[in-house]
């Protein structure tokens, strides 16, 4: 069992969506807490962001947001985290929320959730690191990227071996669970290029 102390969230900054994805960003934020799992992401109070944020802190979670400077108004960072970090660049917060993070859950969200999903996967494809990754699949939000990366492999850009690198669940009640028994990928980066 994979010892969890802090979960990063990944999830849109956008606020005019369905009250599904809302109520599972509050969700998860109550079950981080509930868990003893502190929180780290973003440190907007936008979106489902900062609903997640909410419901930790009222959970009595700790909460680590960490926000580039340029967007920090964009976002309007929230007022009342644990600890709020303001850094001089995108590249810099994703570094320092990778760093503070011993797992990764992906809720529904928009471009910059697909930059940050992608990029938390394909880091773990080529090595870099081994901590697990969990998408959840809201209302069947991801089902289309999930066509998307079997069309990969059906073509042959991608191995059947890539969908291990991350788990899908249906709910927040399967989070915590699936992160802390996600096993070890067996990749073999090799193979793709031969
Ligand atoms: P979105 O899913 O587009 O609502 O964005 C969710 C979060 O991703 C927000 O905190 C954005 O600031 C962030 N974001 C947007 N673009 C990028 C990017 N290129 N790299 C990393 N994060 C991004």
């Amino acid at each position: 069992m994979r010892d969890l102390r802090s979960v990063c969230v990944y999830c849109g900054s956008s606020g005019r969506v369905s009250d599904r994805f809302k109520d599972a960003a509050r969700a998860l934020g109550g079950e981080l807490a509930a868990n003893g799992i502190a929180l780290v992401y973003g440190g907007g109070r936008v979106g489902l962001m900062g609903l997640t944020a909410d419901a930790s802190l009222d959970g009595g979670g700790q909460v680590v947001g960490i926000i580039p400077s340029h967007i920090r108004d964009m976002e309007v960072d929230h007022p009342g985290l644990t600890e709020l970090h303001v850094v001089d660049s995108m590249h810099t917060r994703k570094m320092m929320m990778f760093d503070r993070s011993d797992a990764f859950v992906i809720l529904p969200g928009g471009l910059g959730t697909l930059d940050e999903m992608f990029e938390i996967i394909t880091w773990r494809q080529l090595g870099i690191h081994d901590k697990p990754v969990v998408l959840v699949n809201i209302d069947g939000y991801w089902d289309r990227l999930l066509a998307m990366i079997d069309g990969m492999i059906e073509a042959g850009f991608a191995q059947p071996a890539h969908k291990d690198l991350f788990k899908v669940v249906a709910g927040i009640d399967d989070v915590v669970d699936a992160l802390r028994h996600e096993p070890t990928p067996v990749i073999e980066p090799q193979t793709k290029w031969l």
